[in-house]
């Protein structure tokens, strides 16, 4: 009898969902040295061995594999090393993060995560781009290979080489987040079929794609907690936001607070996209202050500032107020974070589905972000793309 219980508690359990270890930035960096344990949405009895469910299986090339391209694509057909199996709970978190073998269930973990987060923005699954070709997406958990790209039926990751030292991508959740944002971005607007090299489509997507890393990483209630705990509950990061940025451990939002605008970048992708994502975090700054005021936790006065020219004296006030009210009430300050990240998250996944590839323009993808927005984002949106030189000023 009791046993039979204890059955049917267990069953329940991996019915509420899978448990993993996720690390949301590299172990390497300061402060994350720790996995989280997440519980991934899916529950236990979808997953297979690999891991592997009906949307994508990861495998791991046991001798040396070239990268895919437009003449290789999926399905891996070489020698693997053996699908990795979950422990007898059927959860995936007794596999020691030192392990080798914990390569393919974190790469596994980390886009379930990301996909779990902007399937609930968006309101629905997300489709592959590929499934009349391949009905699931191949994760490679091992290249070797400096990079990691995402492209028609595939995700690959190789292994960044800096000054010698070898860290698998594997590891790597902003590596991993950025390339599903690709994915999910493709899933949504339809593969562009006729684009000039300069074309908009792919600033768009690289800026997409860092903020889908950004949001996704704020998922992480151990991430959120130390961001807000590093800096006080101040991400009023302008005139010392330079400064935040460059000592950010957290990749994300050292990419996210710059100051760039369109008239003050080049051609190349990457550095056109910033402004963009900018834009994104600025409003999602704004919109945190404004939620921190509601709760009582900030003066008013913080709404009605331009937080890019605040002067130092302006920024010490705020600095010493915001943190005596952070010590008292720290869980309202997540909150307000939270509520924040998600009205911008909610906004740019309601925006996809009516962006048409082919003819994308920043001011076109910048317009419809603000569209579909709720009042109190859309303004905010709104000055703020205006001011990065986005949209036209109103
Ligand atoms: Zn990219």
């Amino acid at each position: 009898m009791r046993l039979l219980r204890d059955e049917a508690l267990q069953s329940d359990d991996g019915r509420l969902g899978t448990r993993f270890w996720i690390f949301p930035q590299p172990p390497f960096i300061p402060g994350y040295e720790q996995p989280d344990r997440v519980w991934l949405s899916i529950p236990a009895d979808e997953i297979g061995p690999g891991p592997s469910d009906a949307t994508m299986y990861v495998v791991d090339p046991l001798f040396e594999k070239r990268p895919y391209g437009l003449d290789r694509l999926p399905p891996f057909d070489e020698p693997g090393r053996p699908p990795v199996r979950p422990g007898p709970d059927r959860h995936f978190d007794s596999i020691s993060p030192d392990a080798r073998e914990f390569l393919p269930v974190h790469a596994y973990a980390c886009v379930r995560f990301v996909l779990q987060v902007w399937q609930s923005y968006i309101g629905r699954p997300v489709r592959w781009f590929f499934d009349q070709t391949f009905p699931r997406l191949e994760i490679v958990a091992h290249v070797n290979w400096d990079n990691a790209q995402a492209g028609y039926g595939f995700l690959e990751l190789g292994i960044s080489d800096t000054d010698g030292i070898r860290r698998p991508y594997a590891l790597n959740f902003d590596t991993i987040a950025h390339e599903v944002g690709h994915l999910i971005l493709l899933s949504e607007t339809g593969v562009p079929t006729s684009l000039s090299r300069g074309a908009d489509f792919f600033v768009f997507s690289e800026a997409f794609s860092d903020i889908v890393s950004l949001i996704s990483f704020l998922h992480f209630d151990t991430a959120v907690d130390r961001l807000l705990r590093r800096t006080r509950g101040n991400l009023l990061i302008y005139n010392e936001l330079n400064r935040f940025a460059e000592t950010s451990p957290e990749t994300q939002v050292r990419l996210a607070t710059n100051f760039r605008r369109m008239s003050e970048v080049t051609g190349e992708v990457h550095d056109r996209a910033l402004p963009f994502i900018g834009a994104i975090f600025d409003t999602i700054v704004e919109l945190y202050h404004s939620e921190l005021v509601q709760r009582g936790c900030a003066d008013g006065r913080l709404l009605d500032v331009d937080l890019r020219e605040l002067d130092q004296l302006d920024f010490d006030r705020f600095r010493a107020a915001t943190a005596e009210a952070f010590q008292a009430r720290p869980l309202a300050f997540e909150q307000a974070l939270t509520a924040a990240r998600d009205a911008v998250g909610q906004a740019l996944a309601a925006s996809l589905r009516g962006l048409e590839p082919n003819t994308l323009t920043l001011a076109g993808a910048a317009h419809a972000v603000v569209a579909a927005a709720d009042v109190a984002t859309a303004p905010l949106l709104e000055i703020n793309f205006a001011w990065r030189e986005i949209i036209g000023r109103r």
